[in-house]
């Protein structure tokens, strides 16, 4: 079934129609299906780093441990079914002020985007066990490898989830996070910016992942030189009002 609500020039043509749903589905920008979040307000000199894929048994301590050397905490998207292998480190995570946000329990990209019902229940999952390391029930959600589709979204709304993209991507999981890269991420990101990196991975050592590792203090340095303050995703985007702490 087609969406009510089409871009004009989508509808033009089938291959025009083909891209325009191509975009909804995968363009981080482009809230086709169902509302969601790709930046933040540009009120403040502030941007969100976030990390999928994790936690890492060899990654995400490292990755802590540069943030924790440059003052800087990020939201990490876990997957749930390696957040119980790894719950301790999910717990040092949190303790260190870093946000823990829901990016599925399985990370399923086949079946579980086609049944509402089975994607909902794969979340819900993912709620729980972050429940168990943090206390709280999550609000943030990112879909696996960013697909949105209306069953993404329909159940997003079934357990109170707000969808979340990102603004830039490091394209860590398919490409070295070389520091050219990262030296044009830290230019290019702006008051409000989501960046997206991972600190998971689905092998034990990941040629990947280590470059991420090496050129993540360039972007931290690059984005600490543009006054630009890195914070976690709930402070970006529910900031306290001005002269109001946070009692
Ligand atoms: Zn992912």
């Amino acid at each position: 079934m087609l969406p009510l609500e089409l871009p004009t020039a989508a509808v033009a043509t089938g291959a025009g129609l083909a891209a325009g749903l191509a975009a909804g589905v995968f363009h981080p920008r482009v809230m086709l299906f169902g509302p969601g979040v790709w930046r933040g307000p540009s009120r403040r000199r502030s941007v969100a780093l976030t990390f999928d894929d994790g936690p890492h048994p060899h990654y995400t301590a490292r990755v802590a441990e540069l943030l924790a050397r440059h003052r800087a905490r990020a939201t990490f998207f876990c997957i749930g079914r390696e957040l119980e292998r790894h719950a301790s480190l999910a717990g040092e995570l949190h303790a260190a002020g870093h946000q823990l946000a829901n990016h599925t329990y399985r990370h399923g990209t086949g079946a579980d985007l086609f049944h509402a019902a089975r994607l909902t229940e794969d979340l819900r999952r993912c709620q729980e066990v972050l429940l168990k390391v943090t206390g709280a029930t999550p609000r943030l959600y990112r879909p696996a490898v960013g697909i949105r589709n209306p069953v993404v979204h329909r159940a997003a709304r079934t357990l109170g989830l707000t969808v979340v993209t990102w603004t830039l991507a490091a394209r860590d999981g398919a490409f070295p996070f070389t520091a050219a890269r990262a030296h044009a991420m830290a230019a290019r990101a702006r008051p409000g910016s989501i960046l997206v990196l991972h600190d998971g991975s689905t092998q034990a050592r990941s040629a990947l992942r280590e470059h991420t590792l090496a050129s993540l203090p360039l972007l931290l340095e690059g984005l600490r030189a543009r006054e630009l303050e890195l914070v976690t995703l709930d402070e970006l985007l529910f900031p306290s009002p001005p002269g109001r702490g946070t009692g």
